[in-house]
């Protein structure tokens, strides 16, 4: 196998891809922030089982993350990610800087409009879901993926991606894979590492409320404050855990539901110290 190559420059990126692509190889692509988990290295084996081919872009993308939020303080860890993802079988690192992804006079955003963007994260992170628009439209083009890999733990996201590369007429194939969990139920996030030990051990009720949501609609309450209930119930046991929205929507339209049918998503987001946290669970209900 050859080795991994660390590719710094969108057109050395393309150059690499495009002599792919003329020998007929799938091209498979799992954009990240870096700091790597065993939540990212499952999307990349995913990749590997289903790819002649693997990028895995890291790249902290200052666009989007607002003005009062961890950009300056995201972990980093290039070392330590590169060996996972050589041990991984990946073939290419993208990694640009990020005068390379936007040199002076950048001026060009993409925006996805309308109810996925209304509710959830967006309206608590204005800018947000533009520059990871912006950013993922780049690393596109940049990469000329066939497949790119996203995962659920991200649902607004990952939604908001679908929409674009339809809308856009990529004709990419998204792939939204299952969040992994640690061992008590708190989703892997790069974030993690910004908790004391104190919030570690507080973290997973986020995980426990959601479970309590899903366990109420298996009893068989359908009305959306109902639900809520009883996930506000199990988030009051941890006062240091400052719930910035509890919401339950269509998972795929990302609507409001007053009464829960089809395939709904529980969300959360909440603030412990000076690290934010999501998590979500989808839930199916019959009738
Ligand atoms: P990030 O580096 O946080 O931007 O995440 C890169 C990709 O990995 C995104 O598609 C995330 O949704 C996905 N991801 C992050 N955490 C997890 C997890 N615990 N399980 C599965 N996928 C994840």
């Amino acid at each position: 196998m050859a080795a991994m190559k660390i590719v710094r420059t969108i057109p050395a990126m393309q150059a690499l891809a495009d002599r792919w692509r003329r020998r007929g190889l799938v091209v498979g692509l799992v954009p990240t922030m870096g700091a790597l988990h065993a939540g990212h290295l499952s999307l990349v084996r995913a990749a590997r089982r289903a790819c002649d081919r693997v990028v895995v872009s890291i790249f902290v993308n200052p666009l989007q993350f607002g003005p009062a939020e961890d950009y300056g303080r995201y972990p980093r860890a290039p070392g330590r990610d590169r060996r996972a993802l050589a041990r991984a079988g990946v073939d290419a690192v993208f990694s640009p800087s990020v005068g390379a992804m936007y040199p002076t006079g950048h001026a060009t955003g993409v925006e996805v409009t309308g109810p996925l963007v209304a509710r959830l994260c967006a309206p608590r992170r204005p800018g947000h879901f533009r520059g990871v628009a912006t950013v993922v439209t780049m690393l596109f083009h940049a990469v000329r993926p066939h497949v790119a890999w996203f995962g659920r733990k991200d649902a607004q996201q990952a939604a908001v991606l679908r929409r674009l590369t339809r809308d856009l007429g990529f004709g990419i194939r998204i792939v939204v894979a299952p969040t992994v969990r640690e061992p008590g139920g708190l989703a892997m996030s790069s974030r993690n590492a910004g908790l004391s030990a104190g919030d570690r051990r507080r973290a997973p009720v986020l995980f426990r409320a959601l479970r309590a949501g899903r366990e109420a609609v298996g009893r068989g309450v359908r009305r959306r404050a109902g639900v809520l209930a009883a996930m506000r119930r199990v988030l009051a046991a941890e006062p240091r855990v400052r719930v910035q929205y509890l919401d339950i929507v269509d998972a795929d339209t990302l609507e409001p539901i007053p009464r829960l049918r089809g395939r709904v998503l529980l969300a959360v987001a909440a603030h412990l110290g000076r690290t934010r946290l999501i998590d979500n669970l989808v839930c199916r209900v019959s009738r």
